[in-house]
């Protein structure tokens, strides 16, 4: 294969389509951003968008929960065509973590039958499965043993949170529905960079956050997402006042609302919901499968200059090769990652982050990097790693990573 170089990067963004996106975005220094898997961008929109409603709630104030109140439903119908869903099915609100609880607890309650997860899944997503699991007395099965002949919820990553391997949404929600489970599907590292399809694979149900390729901001809400013939029969198993039928006769009994607000708890983060609804519009203009065009030839290129660039440095590729197996990050392995993490920032510029053990993630989101951003940043890795910049460097760990 020909030596890929800095010009047929600068040719590739040239030529890419959706270049126009990246202006919509907040640029204020010379940081490579390869960690938009992380934490996206702020986009320009959004500093209007929050003034707004604090701007409202000052002028407003208690009289603005008029509008307020439906405001997690809305960014919910607003998030549907970025994510395959229905109107009336999603809905902007609480921590991933929260509505895991919310809706793996409302599975639980629903069916009999173990718990399948993925032991490589992301902590918090493990955790909460493994409390619910002890919880309800139910055992806690991995995917990689099969799915057990009495299952109630099948419960997974749609891309892994470190290798970036995506799962065959379709075919896992199928397998689970023939055991009677449930499928519950979280989409952090999909929503807003890989098409997700929630009807037409048939899954139950899903979370998923908004500060990553949705670029709400930093604890900007979540979404739950219920497949539509499920909503009335499933309950969360936190019986909150948003979610009550008749909110404000404040009666005596909990009695669940009719549509997915019955999915809500309490009083929703308005000014967050605004970011969601600003981050999810400029996504939604350029489409999904634009994104992901582009998303897959950013993965492509890294692939590539790992081959040519890092792996005779000693990297080995912590993601699949196949295009189609692979959601919009790019792992890249070393012993000595930790140290290489740390000196690509403080000494290149270049802000990936670090995965124990031993993982690089290379996060170049596609709504704003260029095909030169990725050049670059492997660019200053190899200088970095070939001159030993790293080996000074303490091998402490920060609290963040
Ligand atoms: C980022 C991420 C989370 C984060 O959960 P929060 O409750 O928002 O902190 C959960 N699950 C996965 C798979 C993630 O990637």
């Amino acid at each position: 294969m020909a030596v890929i170089d800095r010009e047929t990067a600068r040719a590739m963004d040239t030529a890419d389509p959706l270049a126009w996106l990246r202006e919509r975005f907040v640029h204020v220094h010379e940081w490579i951003y390869m960690d938009g898997n992380s934490l996206g961008r702020l986009p320009a929109r959004t500093p209007a968008a929050v003034a707004g409603t604090v701007d409202d709630w000052g002028r407003r104030l208690v009289t603005g929960w008029h509008d307020w109140i439906d405001l997690p439903a809305r960014a919910g119908d607003e998030l549907a065509p970025l994510l395959g869903a229905r109107p009336g099915e999603l809905l902007a609100c609480d921590s991933v973590t929260v509505n895991l609880y919310k809706l793996a607890g409302a599975a639980l309650s629903d069916r009999p039958g173990a718990i399948v997860f993925d032991p490589d899944d992301f902590p918090t997503d493990r955790y909460v499965l493994a409390g619910l699991a002890a919880q309800h007395g139910r055992e806690l099965v991995a995917i990689g043993d099969g799915l057990p002949a009495h299952t109630a919820l099948v419960c997974l990553s749609h891309v892994n949170y470190r290798s970036g391997e995506l799962a065959d949404m379709a075919r896992i929600t199928a397998a689970a529905h023939e055991r009677g489970a449930l499928a519950l599907w979280d989409l952090c590292h999909s929503a807003g960079a890989v098409p997700v399809d929630l009807e037409g694979a048939g899954a139950d149900l899903a979370v998923g956050c908004t500060y990553k390729y949705l670029n709400a901001g930093p604890g900007a809400p979540g979404f739950l997402y219920v497949r539509r013939e499920h909503i009335e029969r499933l309950r969360s198993p936190i019986q909150g006042w948003f979610g009550q039928a008749d909110q404000f006769a404040m009666g005596p009994e909990y009695r669940p609302a009719a549509g997915i607000t019955r999915f809500l708890a309490g009083t929703p983060p308005i000014a967050g919901i605004e970011a969601v609804r600003a981050g999810a519009a400029d996504l939604a203009e350029a489409g999904l499968p634009a994104l992901r065009r582009k998303s897959v030839a950013l993965t492509e290129l890294i692939v590539a200059l790992h081959d040519q660039r890092l792996a005779p440095l000693g990297f080995t590729l912590g993601t699949p090769r196949e295009p189609e197996r692979r959601g919009a990050h790019v792992s890249i392995r070393h012993p000595d990652a930790w140290r290489i993490c740390r000196a690509l920032i403080e000494h290149a510029g270049v802000i990936p982050d670090f995965r124990g053990p031993d993982s690089i993630r290379l996060g170049p989101a596609p709504a704003y990097t260029r095909f030169v951003d990725v050049w670059d940043a492997v660019d200053r890795l190899c200088s970095l790693v070939a001159d030993g910049v790293h080996e000074r460097l303490g091998d402490e760990r920060s609290r963040v990573t």
